[in-house]
């Protein structure tokens, strides 16, 4: 698995670089294998699917879903799907018109407080979102860096914060295996949850059919690492790497730099 990295976001989303560049950065670090995991579109996929194929990469199909569990954001990654698949299209324009109410309302705040965004910025993005509000933020110089927006300004009880709303998890795994993919669990370790909540969760998970644990993830360690893997191992599940790579706006995330083990 030493070249293989299936979590990767694109200007599609909230990652700062171009398919070509994600292609030509994966052929520097010598990957075989990618996915393209934007959120809650597989805008890039067909393009990057292209790009792969001149440079001998092989591209994945894929997709990282925010969905409801219990009231948490939970991301599931979908691989293999067909981008054009009729039963996308209901959770894309879902996703697509939350997000439209939800940056007018992020909109009006800001510009009440006479911060420059207009409309054409945020109507500039299929999956705009509040990386980009971020990097507004930072280019005015009422944020020092993209992480201090989110402390500051955009994270959950800051003043531009806005709720989303989410399809519920087991949707996301139904519509996904509906369209012939696998529904991998992202991040396991990202979601606060005590070593209790976790066990349970992952239950749950296995109950709604989850195909796969993200076991190699960016700064997790050994004994995380240990912990998912074990569990995969006991559960039959696939074990999947993935960086989250997000370019400049999450500049310590490098793309395919995983530990394995
Ligand atoms: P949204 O879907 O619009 O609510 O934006 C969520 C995205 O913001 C996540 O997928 C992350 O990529 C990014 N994000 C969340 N928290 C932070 C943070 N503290 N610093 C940088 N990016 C963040
Ligand atoms: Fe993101
Ligand atoms: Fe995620
Ligand atoms: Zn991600």
């Amino acid at each position: 698995m030493h070249n293989i990295d299936l979590h990767i976001h694109s200007i599609h989303s909230d990652g700062t670089c171009t398919i070509p560049e994600i292609i030509q950065l994966a052929k520097q670090c010598g990957l075989t294998t990618l996915a393209i995991t934007d959120h809650d579109t597989m805008k890039g996929v067909k393009e990057a699917i292209l790009e792969g194929t001149k440079e001998g990469i092989q591209v994945i199909p894929g997709m990282e879903i925010s969905t409801n569990y219990k009231g948490n954001d939970i991301h599931i990654l979908g691989y293999g799907m067909d981008p054009d698949d009729e039963k996308l299209k209901p959770v894309f324009e879902f996703v697509q018109n939350d997000r439209k109410e939800r940056n007018q309302t992020i909109l009006k705040k800001m510009q009440a407080d006479g911060i420059e965004i207009q409309e054409s910025d945020i109507q500039s993005k299929e999956i705009f979102g509040r990386p980009h509000f971020a990097r507004i933020l930072v280019e005015q110089g009422v944020a020092t860096s993209i992480s201090d927006a989110f402390e500051r300004f955009l994270g959950q009880d800051q003043k531009y914060y806005v709720p989303r709303r989410y399809l519920d998890m087991h949707q996301a795994i139904d519509i996904i295996h509906a369209c012939h993919g696998k529904a991998v669990l992202a991040h396991p370790f990202q979601y606060q949850f005590s070593k209790e909540e976790l066990d349970s969760f992952l239950q749950d998970a296995i109950h709604m059919g989850i195909d796969g644990l993200e076991t190699y993830y960016t700064g997790y360690t050994d004994s995380q690492i240990h912990f998912l893997k074990d569990y995969a191992q006991n559960y039959v599940l696939i074990v999947t790497c993935g960086s989250d790579f997000h370019g400049d706006n999450k500049p310590e995330i490098k793309l395919g730099k995983l530990k394995y083990k």
